[in-house]
């Protein structure tokens, strides 16, 4: 039948991908055998390549699961180290130089490691075959290896001889058997002959008599038995002008005519087994047999894995489906749901209100740096200390000051780039909302999802930014020239600015206080304020810039006391406009130039709605309807399946989840295949009988 091999080897590169358990190992044929005892030749004998390491320098360091392929209906030959993710290797001195990498980088004062390489072979001429070379047994200890190092290799050895494996143990026909390494340890853990076959090798060494008793020895009897191989060509004349296929045919011919130039040893009715072919029909045939009796203890095994995947899945998943396409729809249909939401939230109003915010900041620097720094004196004499007005222009609205100072300002304020201004303080909030918003989604655990929906929205926003600020810039172009206000308009203002003064006015003390309290007491603080009130009057002469402290205060003090003092002075102008703002001087538009705050308040709100009308058609709309189908385009159909695998792996909860869900329909996968091996078994088995 033959086919159950290959079966089984398929069930098992399956078992692999989802992290076998050890109790799912399925029997391999385990070869050991000394160093030099001729094992590798073997190897590459069944395989008809030389893909082994060579060398004496301990060059076999970890196992090399090597598993065969036959592909009967293909030409080509290859190998594939699915670790590694390297595939199609058709060159084997490139399979050879990999290995001979892969083992080298075990240190030298490890010298041996029990994890195993990986290698697959596809070829027409190979069996299906699953084999599994270990390092040589060692004689001597070498220089530079470790003293332990017999002992490591035997006991890694003594890991893979257990059942079900079949033994391959090899020996060399000039070494007596009852020295042979392999031969011991094979008798150790299979003492009845059972699952070992001897090999052994250099056969043309030794006299045919001789070598013919060896193969009958009777000392450990094998119910397997014996194979008698040679696998080296004859004498190196000429060989290295041989391709590598024409060495491994002169092998085989050399083998074939040593043996049947001896038929009275080695001939049909000697009655012993020569010949790298027989020995691997016997592979075949002995994996088989095991392979078939192991298939209900695997069967077992594999049920018991996928019962304990089921109890999982149920316990902790609540039995809940999952896949990481369905993972990602999800996530992002919620993901737009939530933005659907947000927009509704997020309009013409809410914009406004965080302009018009950003242009009451501008506001107050501008009415500090014309006006504050000479406040107008007849409406806040009372308030104000007698020496910080001394020197200030008398308010009189008629005067062409005043007005110059009012045009002067508004002027500035419509040319400080609102567009420019608008537009960003509207992007960014907008950037801000959606990190928001990718903050409460399923996103959160997501970098890469995270980078590509917030390089969309930025995609968005840049595309529109400069057209949007030009716009904008353009139709607010006519109050460079005029701002006309209504009395309404006014009142509005007037109500508005007042509460940005209040804000101000406690934004000043706040600090003020936070200075005291860091300074240690309002005392300290008098102390050091009062010393710079003089020094700034000239009562007192400071050396130098008082950088380095003065008048018995630190440097970090005195920089402490001139914050403090230019805090109190604001907070007095801004008490003192306050005050002006509330008069009723401030009552009607008719006074503005009494009134800058009042004015100044109510241009900002005519730059921020304008401004507004124009972002709302250009950048709001466009992005709200954009930037859904933007994430469709990142993260919708055209991803592929790996990278939607990866995207739901970056959560580790979601990956145990997905990984748990694999692992169960995986295992039902190998269940449902393994029982229709064995009714296939069964059913073989009828057939034999019957017939
Ligand atoms: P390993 O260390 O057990 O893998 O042994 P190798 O396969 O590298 O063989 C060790 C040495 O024995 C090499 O020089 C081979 O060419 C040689 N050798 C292997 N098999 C035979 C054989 O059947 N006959 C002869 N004469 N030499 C062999």
């Amino acid at each position: 039948m033959m086919v159950l091999t290959k079966k089984m080897i398929e069930i098992r590169s399956m078992l692999q991908k989802v992290g076998q358990s050890s109790s799912l190992t399925l029997p391999s044929i385990v070869v050991i055998g000394s160093q030099s005892s001729g094992k590798s030749s073997v190897l590459e004998a069944i395989v008809g390549h030389e893909f082994l390491p060579k060398g004496s320098n301990m060059v076999t360091r970890r196992p090399i699961e090597l598993t065969l392929v036959n592909t009967p209906a293909s030409k080509d030959e290859y190998g594939e180290f699915p670790d590694l993710g390297l595939r199609h290797i058709s060159d084997f001195s490139s399979i050879q130089r990999t290995l001979t990498e892969l083992n080298m980088a075990v240190s030298n004062a490890d010298c041996v490691s029990d994890d195993p390489i990986h290698l697959t072979i596809y070829s027409p001429n190979v069996p299906d075959l699953s084999l599994i070379d270990l390092p040589g047994y060692i004689q001597v200890v070498g220089q530079n290896q470790p003293l332990q190092l017999k002992q490591k290799i035997s006991e890694l050895c003594d890991k893979y001889i257990q059942p079900p494996n079949v033994i391959l143990a090899i020996s060399a026909a000039d070494v007596d058997l009852a020295n042979s390494t392999a031969l011991r340890a094979s008798r150790r853990v299979d003492p009845r002959g059972e699952r070992t076959i001897g090999v052994v090798t250099k056969m043309d060494l030794v006299d045919p008599t001789r070598g013919a008793a060896i193969l009958n020895d009777k000392q450990y009897p094998l119910r397997l038995g014996y194979v008698g191989v040679v696998s080296k060509a004859p004498s190196s004349q000429g060989l290295f002008k041989m391709g590598p296929a024409n060495l491994m045919s002169s092998i085989a011919k050399h083998e074939n005519s040593y043996f049947s130039s001896h038929p009275l040893e080695f001939g049909p009715d000697a009655g012993v087994n020569v010949g790298t072919i027989t020995l691997r029909k016997k592979l075949m045939h002995v994996l088989e047999q095991t392979m078939s009796s192991s298939l209900q203890s695997t069967s077992d095994a594999i049920r018991q894995e996928l019962e304990e995947a089921t109890y999982e899945f149920k316990v902790q998943y609540n039995d809940r489906p999952l896949s990481a396409e369905s993972y990602l729809a999800e996530s992002l249909d919620a993901f737009k749901h939530s933005f659907k939401q947000f927009t509704v939230e997020f309009g013409r109003p809410q914009m406004r209100e965080l302009l018009k915010s950003e242009l009451d900041q501008k506001v107050l620097d501008l009415l500090a740096a014309r006006y504050w720094n000479k406040p107008i004196t007849d409406l806040s004499q009372a308030q104000v200390e007698p020496d910080h007005i001394s020197d200030l222009p008398k308010a009189e609205a008629s005067s062409l000051y005043w007005h110059r100072q009012l045009d002067a300002s508004a002027s500035a304020l419509t040319k400080l780039g609102v567009g420019r201004l608008a537009t960003t303080v509207v992007s960014s909030s907008l950037q801000d909302h959606v990190d928001q918003l990718l903050n409460n989604s399923n996103f959160a655990t997501h970098p890469f999802a995270r980078q590509a929906i917030l390089e969309a929205a930025s995609t968005i926003l840049n595309e529109r930014f400069y057209s949007t600020s030009d716009q904008v810039e353009n139709c607010i172009k006519p109050f460079k020239f005029e701002i006309d206000i209504e009395e309404r308009e006014w009142a509005q203002g007037r109500q508005h600015v007042g509460d940005v003064l209040k804000k101000e006015l406690q934004d000043c003390e706040a600090a003020l206080s936070g200075l005291e309290s860091s300074i240690g007491g309002r005392r300290k603080l008098k102390e050091v304020m009062n010393f710079v009130d003089k020094a700034r009057k000239g009562d007192i002469v400071v050396e130098g810039d008082g950088r380095s402290g003065a008048g018995g205060f630190s440097a970090a003090l005195l920089a402490k006391g001139r914050e403090a003092v230019f805090l109190r002075d604001r907070a007095d102008i801004i008490k003192m406009r306050l005050m002006a703002v509330k008069s009723k001087q401030c009552a009607s538009v008719k006074n503005k130039y009494y009134c800058p705050e009042v004015f100044l308040d109510s241009a900002a709100s005519k730059l921020a709605s304008t401004a507004v009308l124009f972002i709302n058609v250009e950048l709001l709309s466009e992005f709200y309807y954009n930037f859904p189908r933007e994430l469709d385009l990142r993260l919708g159909r055209h991803l592929t399946e790996e990278e939607v695998e990866r995207f739901a792996k970056e959560d580790p909860k979601i990956r145990r989840h997905l990984e748990v869900i694999r692992r169960k329909e995986l295992l039902e996968l190998v269940l449902e295949k393994m029982d229709s091996l064995k009714q296939l078994e069964g059913r073989e088995r009828e057939r034999l009988t019957d017939g």
